[in-house]
């Protein structure tokens, strides 16, 4: 199995996950050219996709998806409420998928189980892939731990965690109070603490791979994340990645 990012952070998200002949993506929130041209650099063409899957509604995730799908025929798999809050963009999309999100399903040779997230979205979930033996865990846009998500991500081969915020920058920062009230919040994003806490958790025996991810330019710094990520995993700091916005993060193999 083997995973890759086209970008992260809030001006765009996608992730590529790959088991043999199988290409599914994880959100698009980049335009048509940029998407096929980020595609491009991580050595795949849009024509082999297997499908999309769909964490929530927040256009950095989702302003991508219907056009993308619609130009290459792709299916779609998303949540009731996530399909509900963006429902005009996906008018003439034929292969629409609702998934319920207590139930793992297929695309070609992965697995696919979604879980709950506590996020400012109608029905957000993030997703845990597996080709059968390996599983790569990713966790962004959440506002807080839970039982269910520490459950989820625990004996994981591959994590990729968010990392929105260091939580000094935000308060003293320049967004206006509302928005790092949101963004703070207990439906908004993990600050590296938070991320580290939950990594702290977490059956990592088998991890072979750590990604900080949805970093925010203005509230955060690669150097704090990875700090406070290796600082939980009792590991060096040149072992963890850090997703960029401009270039996501190159291909990852599980063994
Ligand atoms: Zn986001
Ligand atoms: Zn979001």
């Amino acid at each position: 199995m083997r995973f890759s990012s086209l970008g992260s952070g809030s001006e765009g998200n996608a992730l590529l996950v790959a088991v043999g002949r199988t290409h599914v993506l994880m959100d698009c929130g980049f335009g048509l050219q940029d998407t096929v041209a980020r595609l491009t650099r991580l050595g795949v063409s849009p024509q082999q996709l297997s499908g999309i899957v769909v964490t929530h509604e927040h256009s950095d995730h989702i302003s991508g998806v219907a056009r993308l799908a619609r130009k290459y025929n792709l299916p779609v798999w998303l949540t009731h409420g996530t399909l509900r809050s963006h429902a005009k963009a996906f008018v003439g999309t034929t292969h629409i998928h609702e998934i319920d999100p207590q139930l793992a399903f297929v695309i070609g040779d992965i697995e696919i189980t979604p879980y709950s997230v506590p996020h400012d979205a109608a029905e957000p979930v993030q997703f845990v892939f597996s080709d059968g033996a390996r599983r790569l865990g990713v966790l962004t846009d959440a506002g807080c731990s839970t039982a269910h998500i520490e459950q989820t991500l625990s004996g994981c081969h591959a994590l990729v965690l968010e990392c929105n915020h260091d939580i000094e920058m935000l308060m003293n920062g320049d967004y206006p109070y509302s928005l790092k009230q949101r963004v703070g919040g207990r439906f908004g994003h993990l600050n590296n603490q938070e991320s580290a806490g939950i990594l702290a958790k977490l059956d990592i025996s088998r991890l072979q791979h750590l990604i900080a991810a949805h970093l925010s330019r203005r509230n955060n710094t690669p150097a704090l994340a990875v700090r406070a990520l290796s600082v939980a995993a009792k590991c060096a700091e040149s072992w963890i990645g850090v997703a960029t916005q401009e270039n996501g993060f190159a291909w990852r193999e599980i063994t």
